[in-house]
């Protein structure tokens, strides 16, 4: 499910992304999590930055706060995993018209990328997730996992998306009992959406 608002975190510094590991750390009771997005929001000036409203930048900080909760959680469980599987948005591909050359599997549906341009985030972000021993989906939403996941028998799984869809697709992963790792978009929207590849890279 999509926010009902659209962000841009490019120009956020950096520091707002160790500060929000930092305050995931921390998380332990809903108030405390609602204090440290409120603190994250002041601090880096997220209306001013994003042209967000208070109330949803607000939200948007505090579904961040429990995607790294989640990641911290879960990150020892991913070590030595040997079925996995990365998902990635169709929204970040380069081309959204005939000119991404992508194949559409509907049996699994996700698109097979065709590396048309060597600057498409997609492109990068699959090959990336090769050479690390996955396979990768590039699915049209969250929804599709649970079949995925089935079919491959995968024991972890690592998706990018928007906070929203990432809580939706634990909570869908949670009943098969795999680790998950979760990179949320820094630009969300129908289109040209992005993500931070280091930080995929980390996970992955
Ligand atoms: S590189 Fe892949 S995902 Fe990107 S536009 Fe080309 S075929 Fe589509």
């Amino acid at each position: 499910m999509p926010y009902k608002f659209n962000f841009d975190l490019s120009n956020v510094p950096r520091q707002f992304f160790e500060d929000l590991i930092k305050a995931s750390y921390k998380r332990n009771l809903h108030r405390r999590l609602a204090g440290s997005a409120r603190t994250l929001v002041k601090k880096f000036k997220l209306e001013e930055i994003t042209g967000l409203t208070f109330s949803d930048a607000i939200s948007l900080v505090e579904d961040l706060i429990e995607i790294y909760s989640l990641n911290l959680l879960y990150k020892d469980k991913m070590k030595n995993k040997n079925k996995k599987a990365l998902f990635l948005p169709h929204c970040a591909r380069k081309y959204m018209d005939s000119r991404c050359k992508a194949i559409f599997d509907s049996s699994l549906s996700t698109y097979i990328c065709q590396s048309c341009s060597e600057d498409c985030l997609i492109n990068v972000a699959t090959r990336l997730g090769k050479s690390k021993g996955y396979d990768v989906y590039v699915v049209p939403g969250g929804s599709c996992i649970p079949g995925i996941v089935r079919r491959g028998g995968y024991e972890a799984v690592v998706g990018v998306a928007c906070g929203m869809e990432l809580k939706l697709a634990a909570e869908l992963i949670r009943n098969f009992n795999i680790p998950g790792q979760a990179v949320p978009l820094t630009k969300n929207g129908c289109a040209h959406t992005k993500f931070d590849l280091e930080e995929l890279e980390k996970i992955l």
